[in-house]
This record gives structure tokens, sequence and C-alpha cells, in this order.
């Protein structure tokens, strides 16, 4: 049997696409498999009033009176994230107390438990690092999780999917301990972080013989034949991977050369209970295609994990769409593509209303001419579209040239405008301290942010490099050195620039719209919460 396993992350409100969309994959290539979401498994198992009190009872009774409040109390904050009654004041309030409680367990295992990810105590910047940490006794936060509650059998093939470096010791962990129940299986790892991670491979390879292969981009087609290979089937073209074979390690790195099909990409969400998930719809993520159509601008990482763009087969993923909303009673789709081109949400938008599927959904993806024209989001908004998210990045032209972010500042206000006016929550990401920007560009692009009237929610960031972008390539920067997708160490204004956004976030009309979204844990609550409550300009009664 091949089992797929979502490894466990920091966000609970819907199922990670990834092995879902690999599931469905293998399913099109006529081999079974079975997933398991361990984030889901997390969220039932541990988050019970008296897991705390089982894990060690001396620190739940060292807790202060309101923190014993959370823990006892944790149950109902869930069922309040899972009711299909909207009160955006009862929800946010149990999103607190879902923060509030990832605290608290965080702290007695000695991790920051963040939305993008899990800081531990120790700085982790090699293989080594990772290794030591992944055998810590004291690292047992997601034991139980990993605990493998079927059996295994000769033969049997895992995969685990990696997205955030955080996941890595827990992969090398879980995989260490299926070794130790069943040595005639093989582990595959795959995942986003492990193609950004591609120069490091040959020495996890080395120092974990536990690992029998890794595949790398989010090209599906080198999992099926890498599972062939180990099934000791013929395998046709294979690309992309690492491998041990008679203890020896084959590293195959062709970034020309994959084979790539579109018309598979359909994803499987059937062994997955998507009710349990942190929603007040019934949420699921969905992409419409591989890659970003763009895929030019410098700073950004995101595209090289797909060696390329392609669309999918729209129709089919429609149909399944249909199909999830007539059996599964699917509420809510969150696109999740790293950009999405303005024909295929147009086609979307005209199938969704031609066939009376009454769902919220929300995307993101860039600035376009198309959006310049009133009626487009007029459309959208139609068919169910509740949030759009545009990378801006600034608010400068020759920073954007710089950037080569391909997008035009007038287009950019015109578009949010006609998507604000339509009933769709705006979003927008900025960032500060782009290696040519100056102190001019900064207060120009904040002043923006500030004043322009067409804005709901904007995420601001300080500019670091990212692994694998243009930029880290044309710097002297050594990835193999560094485990982290993010370099910031390279940054040495970044104090700086943290100073001059907590000064923006103080000023009066930022500070109201910050301190209630730090409340909100998932973008995709934004669709269905009263938009008076956290949006930076929206007031129903002007
Ligand atoms: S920042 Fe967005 S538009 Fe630019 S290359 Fe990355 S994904 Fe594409």
């Amino acid at each position: 049997m091949i089992y797929l396993y979502t490894l466990p992350g920091t966000a609970f409100n819907m199922p990670q696409l990834s092995v879902p969309l690999l599931k469905g994959y293998l399913k099109e290539c006529k081999i079974k498999s079975k997933q398991y979401d361990l984030s889901s498994r997390f969220l039932e198992y541990c988050f019970k009033k008296e897991y705390i009190k089982e894990i060690s009872l001396q620190y739940y009774l060292s807790l202060s009176e309101s923190d014993k409040n959370i823990v006892d109390n944790i149950e109902k904050a869930v069922k309040q994230m899972q009711t299909k009654l909207i009160d955006t004041d009862k929800i946010v309030s149990a999103n607190e107390q879902i923060q509030k409680y990832l605290e608290i367990l965080s702290k007695y295992y000695n991790i920051k438990w963040g939305r993008r990810g899990i800081d531990f105590s120790k700085k982790i910047l090699t293989v080594d690092d990772t290794i030591e940490l992944a055998f810590d006794e004291k690292n047992t936060i997601f034991d139980k999780v990993l605990e493998n509650t079927h059996k295994l059998n000769d033969g049997d093939i895992i995969y685990l999917s990696i997205q955030y470096p955080f996941q890595l010791n827990y992969a090398l962990r879980f995989s260490k301990h299926l070794k130790s129940k069943s040595n005639n299986i093989k582990i595959i790892l795959g995942g986003d972080y492990i193609t950004h991670i591609n120069k490091n491979l040959n020495e996890i390879m080395q120092k974990c013989i536990y690992i029998d292969g890794m595949t790398l981009f989010g090209n599906y087609n080198n999992v099926v034949e890498m599972i062939k290979l180990f099934q000791n089937k013929k395998v046709s073209n294979i690309n992309n991977i690492i491998y041990r074979k008679n203890n020896k390690i084959i590293y195959k790195f062709n970034k020309q050369n994959d084979c790539f099909y579109k018309n598979k990409y359909i994803p499987d969400f059937s062994d997955l209970n998507l009710n349990k998930y942190l929603s007040n719809l019934k949420l699921i993520p969905l992409t419409l295609n591989y890659g970003c159509y763009h895929s030019k601008c410098m700073f950004c990482s995101r595209y090289y994990y797909y060696n390329g763009y392609s669309t999918y087969n729209i129709n089919k993923i429609f149909s399944y769409l249909k199909e999830l909303y007539n059996n599964e009673h699917i509420e809510a789709v969150y696109f999740i593509d790293e950009c999405v081109h303005p024909d295929i949400l147009m086609k979307l938008a005209d199938y969704l209303i031609n066939n009376n599927i009454k769902i919220k959904w929300m995307v993101e993806t860039r600035i376009d001419n198309k959006y310049t024209d009133k009626n487009f989001a007029k459309v959208l908004y139609e068919s169910g579209c509740r949030e759009i998210s545009f990378g801006i990045e600034s608010y400068n032209k020759s920073i954007l040239k710089d950037m080569n972010k391909g997008i035009d500042l007038k287009v950019a206000k015109s578009t949010m405008k006609n998507f604000y006016n339509s009933g769709i929550s705006i979003s927008a990401t900025f960032m500060i301290g782009y290696p040519t920007e100056n102190i001019l560009n900064i207060k120009r692009t904040l002043k923006f942010i500030k004043k322009f009237k067409y804005l709901d929610t904007f995420g601001l960031s300080i500019f670091s490099y990212m692994r694998n972008s243009k930029l880290v390539n044309l710097s002297n920067l050594d990835e193999e050195k560094d485990l982290n997708l993010i370099y910031r160490t390279t940054n040495d204004k970044y104090s700086t620039y943290i100073n001059i956004i907590d000064k923006f976030n103080n000023t009066k009309k930022i500070k109201r719209f910050v301190s209630n979204r730090q409340k909100i844990l998932y973008r995709s609550e934004y669709m269905y919460l009263d938009r008076n409550y956290y949006s930076l300009n929206y007031r129903s009664d002007v």
C-alpha cells in the first residue's frame, strides 16, 4: 500500500493541498493510496481539556487561573470555530482562545508556535542541527500523532510531504520510528521545502539511512516513477529525484527534462473528514494552475518549486468541485494558486453561476489590465468571490521595475477600487527595505497604505532574501550552509525597518486594524466574518 502523510503544520482551517493533490494524481495513474492528515489528527487528539493534564499535571497546576480557564474550555472554543452560525464576536474570541491554548501548549515544549511555523529554542541551520533536534528526547510535541495507527506490511511505501522548514525534523523522527517497526518499507520525502533545499539532499541521504528517496519540484510524475522503482517495476523517464540503490546514493537533477501531465492534477479529499477543521464554513483548498504565469519577480522563490508554468485541465477541476458541492456540501474554497490568470477566474465565475453552485471563495493573484473593467469584479462577486489578494509590494514605479514586478500602479488602484466597491474584500501585500529602496520610497509606500481608501486588509513585510530567488542567485549567499528559506541576517538595516513598521502600526488608523487582525487566525475567515470588524476602511454605515 502507498501511505501519504501531511505532517503536522500550524494551520487547522483546511487540509494542506499537496497530499490530496498527490492522492488524486496517483488515482489518475491507477495507483491506490491512503492519506492521513497529521495536523487534523493533532487537533483531534490534543485540543481536549484533559490533554495538558495528561502530559503533565504539574504543568497544568502551575498555570495561572486564566490559562487554566483556556485549557478547561478548549473544546468549546473548537466547537465555536466550527459552528455554522456566524457571530463575529464569538468567533474572534474563540480564535483568541485557540491562539492562547497553542501558546500554553508550546511553552511546555519550549517552542514558539507562530502562524507561519514553529520556532525552536536553538537555531537550526544545518543538517546536523536538524538531526540533533529530531532525536532530542524533549522534542515530543507531535509524538502522539506520529505514532502510526495502521499496520505496516513489507513493501509498503510511505510518502511524507514537507512544506515548511520546521517540519523536516519531525519527518526524520517519524521516518526512523516507522523503520524501527518494519525495515521492509520504503520512505520517500517530497514537498516544497525538500525542493528548496536540493543542495543539501545528498547530505541528508548520507546521514539519514532510514530515508529511501526524495522527489523534487511539484511534478508528481517523479513520485509515480519512484514508486515504480521501489516496486521493481519498469521505469520510463525519471528525473529530479535522489534515492538509495545498493548502498549508493543516486541523484538525478535535471531541470530541463521533466514530463508534465496537466490532466492528472485533480485532488482527492476522500480519506479526510472535512468537518473536523477549524472553519465555520466547510472549506477546501484547490488550485487552478501550476505555478505562476508571471514567474519573473526578482525577490520571489515561489515559482522555483514548479520548474515551469502550466494551466491544469480546469473543466475536470470544475466537475470535481461540483461533485464536492453536491455530495460533500462544500461551502467555501480557497484557491491557493501562486497566481491565477483573469481568464481562468472568469471561466470559474461563469461555471459557478451557470451551475448554481453557491459557495464562497477567495484567491490570490496579480494585478492585470483586465480587472479595470468594473463588470469583472461584479461577476466574480456574483459567483461567490469574497476575498481577493494582490501583491503590490511598493508604491514606487522605479522599485517595481527593479523587482521585475510587471504591474502598473494606476491599474493597481483602479483594480482595487473596482473589487472593493463590488463587495469583495481586498487584500494587498507590501514590502519595505528592497535593496534599491531609500527612505523616501518607504515613506511613499506606507503613506499609500494609510491613505488609499479601497483596501480591507494588508500585509507589510521587510524584504528578505528568499532561497532560490533570482536575487539570491545573484548574491554571494551560500545556500548550502543555511537550511532557512529566508535569509534575514544579510539585511543589515533589519532592526531599522522593524522600528519603522512598529511606528507605522502605532498610528491611530492602523493600530485598530492591526489589533483586530492579530486576533484572527486564518485569512479564510475574512470570507465570512463581519467586514466592519476587520477592514481597514470599510464601514457599512458610511
Ligand atoms: S511574486 Fe507573485 S507574481 Fe511575482 S513571480 Fe512570485 S508568484 Fe509570481
